[in-house]
């Protein structure tokens, strides 16, 4: 739809020009959610797509991913594997989770070649799966703030609500950080809906790390990711109780699921998610 109230989109050369950002004005990625509805206190928008920086780079210590890097880049899609390819590289068990996250998604090939990986994130969607799957990998987020420099953060503490996370104004998510340990990880993916094709109920991802230690992330349920963690693959018993400590307010009510109807699933999915990360490789 056209945003009536813009006057002016900049094509971001450099990070020079993302100094422009303030309170009127917001970064403009894939777009699939800011040309979607209207955001009459916005006259400026940054474009970040023309920086040029490249969807997914290899480090000695894990994977980087822009945070313009393309949904259907994440997935590893091409023509003729619409749906993502299993992994990313074979030697990455751990990058299973990408193509499932995306999926998870309720939108099309056409949205998936445009949405970003950082605009899922800082939309901080309770159905954000690709933001899940990144807290489930123990991704670091890379932030650039307005005055210059860089700030890490685990990517676990970025969200706190739907649709609202710590980005101060002006600042910008540059990438994501997946360390070698969660790429090399076995993991486990549930997700259920309402309906067939209906927006994600609740999400449950689960990390094995080589060292025996297990994360099980929840999200869609919650009001933002959540993760447990075990020292190593946690019975039926520890799940449920540590699905209990949980607070009440933490499940989330939409027209997509009831709260408790949320944390019910859950528990039956996190199960699954922790037997399967039991099951012998
Ligand atoms: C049909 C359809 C289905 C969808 N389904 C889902 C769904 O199931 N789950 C879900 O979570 N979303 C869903 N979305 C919303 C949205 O498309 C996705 O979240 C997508 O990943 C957003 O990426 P984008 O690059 O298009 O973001 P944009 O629309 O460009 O930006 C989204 C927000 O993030 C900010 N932003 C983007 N990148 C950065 C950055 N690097 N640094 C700082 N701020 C940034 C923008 O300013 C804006 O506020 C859906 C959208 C459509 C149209």
């Amino acid at each position: 739809m056209d945003l009536e109230t813009v006057r002016e989109v900049v094509l971001a050369r450099d990070r020079a020009d993302l100094a422009q950002l303030d309170a009127g004005s917001a970064v403009l990625a894939g777009g699939t959610f800011l040309f979607s509805e209207p955001h009459d206190h916005l006259d400026r928008l940054i474009d970040i797509t023309a920086l040029g920086w490249a969807p997914l780079r290899a480090h000695a210590d894990g994977l980087e991913i822009a945070a313009t890097c393309t949904l259907a880049e994440l997935a590893g899609a091409a023509p003729g594997r619409e749906l993502g390819s299993a992994l990313l590289r074979p030697d990455w068990p751990g990058t299973a989770l990408f193509a499932q996250a995306c999926r998870a998604l309720l939108a099309s090939h056409k949205i998936w070649r445009t949405a970003t990986v950082g605009g899922n994130v800082c939309l901080s969607l309770p159905a954000g799966a690709v933001l899940g799957a990144l807290v489930a990998l123990d991704a670091t987020a890379v932030i650039w703030p307005r005055g210059g420099g860089e700030r890490r953060i685990p990517l676990r503490d970025f969200v706190t609500g739907p649709g609202e996370n710590i980005l101060a104004t002006g600042a910008v998510v540059r990438s994501f950080l997946v360390p070698t340990a969660s790429l090399l990880a076995r993991t486990s993916f549930r997700k259920i809906a309402l309906a067939p094709l209906g927006r994600s109920g609740a999400v449950v991802m689960g990390r094995r790390t080589a060292d025996g230690r297990c994360a099980i992330t929840v999200t869609a349920a919650t009001t933002r990711p959540v993760v447990l963690e075990f020292a190593a693959v946690p019975a039926d018993f520890e799940v449920a109780a540590a699905l209990a400590e949980l607070e009440p307010d933490v499940w989330f009510d939409d027209p997509h699921g009831a709260p408790d109807w949320r944390a019910h699933v859950t528990a039956l999915l996190a199960a699954e998610v922790a037997a399967e990360l039991g099951e012998a490789a």
